[in-house]
């Protein structure tokens, strides 16, 4: 099995929170071996705020998905026991919209990895993936003890809701088959295969692809507290017959790459590598984390080479 891997020195880069419209500063910091990703919500750092807290490690986990409108959020885990700095721990510290950074760092294969986090979301850059590609290779790699862990699986798993739904079955590797379908004249039915991933892949065909939305919901999300960062500079927008984006779409099937992106982001919460066969139909976050919930459920019975830092689950 592979060695572990982490980044060789630390990188800092800074953007706007698509949902949140709040300014980011983000440091990518090397982790020790078994480490895994995580996550850390930076405390107020002398601002005198009286709730802000120490430090609050959050883990790239499963057990630590919050909420999925949207985007994948991350909360603190309830036991308190990512409290960094020792400190109080204030109530609720979370990170929202992980799943870009998370896929770039799964299609780098990077085990282990500090992410310090000075507000509640990750920038939304220009909306894809690339940016995070550019900055997560300036910050070079070095190998580490310790080996890469695997899962796999030895029956299929099926999650259907409505329309929607989502097959895994056993594979040699992780493959990805993704279908949408919107009734609109510049998607329609899209589908996008994925039949092994590396990093060149994932720079080449899936990092540019950009998150999309609406404009007819744009009053919607933002009365919801949603998408108050969103610009023409870091979304795919269309009205209900274009896309309204003065240079158009990087491809014609952009929306489904960007949701292959979304899924992969999603699967790195599970901290191994799946060798799985993934086909989803019309999938969102929602789908994608009964997805990898199902598949966690899965670890305590299959062959798998755990690594100690996330218990696995009890059965029942
Ligand atoms: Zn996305």
């Amino acid at each position: 099995m592979p060695p572990q891997s982490t980044i060789a020195r630390r990188i800092r880069f800074h953007g706007i929170g698509l949902h949140s419209g709040e300014e980011v500063e983000i440091a990518l910091c090397p982790g020790d071996p078994d480490s895994g990703v995580v996550f850390v919500a930076l405390g107020n750092r002398g601002g005198g705020k009286a709730d802000s807290g120490g430090d609050v490690e959050i883990p790239a986990c499963v057990e630590a998905i919050h909420s999925s409108s949207r985007a994948t959020t991350l909360a603190q885990i309830a036991d308190g026991r990512q409290s960094a700095s020792g400190g109080r721990v204030s109530p609720t510290r979370q990170v929202a919209t992980v799943e870009h950074l998370l896929a770039t760092i799964f299609a780098f294969e990077i085990d282990n990895l500090r992410i310090e986090v000075s507000g509640s979301e990750i920038p939304a850059m220009d909306g894809s993936a690339a940016p995070l590609v550019e900055r997560l290779r300036s910050a070079g790699r070095t190998t580490q003890a310790g080996t890469r862990a695997e899962f796999s699986i030895d029956q299929p798993i099926e999650i259907c809701e409505g329309n929607r739904s989502v097959r895994i079955d056993p594979a040699e590797e992780l493959r990805i088959s993704y279908a949408i379908d919107f009734d609109h004249p510049c998607i329609g039915r899209q589908c996008f295969e994925l039949t092994h991933l590396d990093e060149k892949l994932f720079e080449r065909e899936l990092a540019p692809a950009r998150t999309f939305g609406f404009a007819h919901e744009v009053e919607a999300l933002h009365r919801a507290g949603l998408a108050l960062g969103g610009r023409i500079e870091n979304t795919v927008v269309l009205d209900d017959e274009k896309v309204l984006n003065e240079d158009g779409l990087r491809w014609p099937d952009e929306f489904v790459r960007h949701k292959v992106v979304d899924l992969i982001g999603d699967l790195a919460l599970l901290g191994a590598r799946p060798n799985v066969h993934i086909q989803v139909v019309r999938g969102g976050h929602r789908l994608h984390h009964g997805m990898v919930e199902a598949l966690w459920a899965t670890r305590s019975k299959s062959s798998i080479a755990r690594s100690p830092r996330v218990p696995a689950p009890t059965s029942p």
